[in-house]
């Protein structure tokens, strides 16, 4: 579903006409005749884009805004063919783009199709910060921008130094000018442009429209912003690079103040993007962290459970499952704080990950509990392993303050999964076997390791 287009137009030919075009393309058409329609249809249908006739706002550009407050979504302004209209002025007041009658049909088309690909992102993602924000996965807003860094890039270092310079009036990012070879041998450790402004020719010249798709292709590249500049009166071109990746495209000849504009809106889109793929990351790792220990959750635990179990069972190898409880850890907590308690458990988190080996798994279950998997491991090495893990624990002194200084002990509860034992294969199973196990060591006095009777 391509999505759907509010036209605000007063001459009904027009407004056909377009609706024609767009329908063929499977977008919903609405209708507005004059501004205060569009801007009331504007916020009950809640169109995806707004397309509106010059006419209706060159009197008073500041219009666009009453659209965009009424619902905000990207407004295309269609100009007229003739007399030198102001784009920059347009898009100063939030017209996301200006298109010159008679509209080229594939140039509207990828504009629109380049826009709502861009709207559905923008709503996705916020969504998604929406989210990690609600989980408290994330911090609120996008904060502080960087500094950002602009590269030009055009046929001749003559022509790039020169819309670089005017550019540095227009910006607040730094601006330089690069050759195409420069930006195609970026790699992924270099400092690498926010933004790519790419004059394209018509011709077969070095700037061809390849030039997109390389820096798409790239890594390095890759999540750059790019505005090309086409010739004038090049539609198809322009459409074209908005196919192939191009953010936003404009065409010659080259007025600074509108690029600058251009840049602008698409640095924020860029550092928003940015922080958003960063909030994902962060909350990826968060929601597979226990935040008090720094050691992987249950969650991370019994997925993780699952891929060894599964790479056991392809190899043929046994493995060993523990769970590890403190002893009589309430009275820590009674009697020298929960803080004091707090201390103990990361203590103990350094200890059993500085044990083990980069391939086993530590987690924290839950409370002062703790599972340890053991990859490739039978029965008389996971014991060896247990009881060296129990007798660490003991040796380990937890210093509270000046005066203070802890022990603890640890139950474990230990199991093996064997090969040729199918039902062992599935980590649930183990875990109750272990906790059962852990049970047992917990009544015969704790500060002990107990193998289950159902393991191997
Ligand atoms: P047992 O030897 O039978 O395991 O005795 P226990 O006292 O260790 O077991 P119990 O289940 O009675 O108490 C566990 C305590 O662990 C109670 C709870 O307050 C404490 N606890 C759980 N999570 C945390 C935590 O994150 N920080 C602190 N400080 N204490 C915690
Ligand atoms: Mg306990
Ligand atoms: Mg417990």
């Amino acid at each position: 579903m391509p999505g759907r287009v509010l036209i605000i137009d007063p001459i009904a030919t027009n407004r056909i006409l377009l609706k024609v075009r767009l329908a063929a393309s499977n977008y919903r058409v609405l209708q507005a005749s004059a501004l205060s329609e569009g801007v009331s249809l504007a916020g009950s249908a809640m169109p995806d884009l707004i397309v509106i006739d010059h006419n209706l706002i060159a009197a008073d550009v500041t219009a666009l805004g009453d659209l965009t407050d009424a619902h905000p979504c990207p407004i295309v302004v269609l100009t007229p063919p003739e007399g030198l209209v102001a784009r920059a002025q347009m898009l100063a007041a939030g017209a996301a783009d200006c298109l010159q009658k008679p509209i080229n049909d594939a140039l509207l088309l990828a504009r629109l199709r380049s826009l709502m690909r861009f709207e559905t992102t923008r709503r996705e993602t916020g969504l998604r910060d929406d989210t990690s924000r609600a989980l408290g996965l994330a911090e609120d807003g996008v904060g502080f921008a960087p500094q950002s860094h602009v590269s030009v890039v055009t046929a001749t270092p003559a022509q790039s130094q020169n819309w670089a310079r005017q550019l540095r009036r227009e910006t607040s990012a730094q601006v330089s000018a690069h050759s195409l070879d420069d930006v195609l041998d970026f790699g992924e450790g270099d400092a690498v442009p926010d933004l790519f402004l790419l004059a394209l020719s018509d011709d077969e010249e070095p700037l061809n429209l390849q030039a997109i798709t390389e820096l798409r292709s790239r890594a390095a590249t890759r999540s750059a912003a790019i505005i090309a500049v086409t010739p004038q009166d090049a539609p198809v071109t322009a459409a074209m690079a908005l196919d192939l990746g191009a953010d936003d495209v404009t065409s010659c000849p080259f007025d600074a103040a509108e690029v600058g504009l251009r840049i602008t809106t698409q640095l924020r889109h860029k550092h928003r993007a940015d922080h958003l793929r960063a909030t994902v990351q962060h909350g990826l790792q968060a929601a597979v962290t226990d935040p008090l220990t720094g050691l992987s959750n249950r969650r991370y635990a019994l997925a993780h459970l699952k891929q060894i179990a599964e790479r056991a069972a392809a190899e043929g190898a046994p493995y060993a499952v523990m769970i590890l409880d403190i002893d009589r850890f309430k009275l820590v907590n009674d009697s020298y704080g929960h803080a004091a308690g707090d201390r103990v458990l990361r203590a103990l988190s350094s200890c059993l990950s500085d044990n083990l080996r980069s391939v086993d798994m530590v987690a924290r279950l839950g409370g002062e509990e703790f599972v340890i998997a053991l990859p490739d491991t039978g029965e008389a090495e996971a014991r060896i392993v247990a009881e060296r893990l129990r007798q660490l624990v003991c040796d380990m002194p937890v210093v509270i303050d000046a005066k203070t200084t802890l022990r603890v002990s640890v139950s474990i509860g230990l199991t093996i999964a064997l090969p040729e034992a199918t039902d062992c294969t599935d980590p649930t199973d183990l875990l109750e076997q272990a906790d059962t196990a852990l049970y047992g060591a917990k009544d015969n006095g704790r500060n002990q390791v107990i193998m289950s009777p159902n393991a191997a």
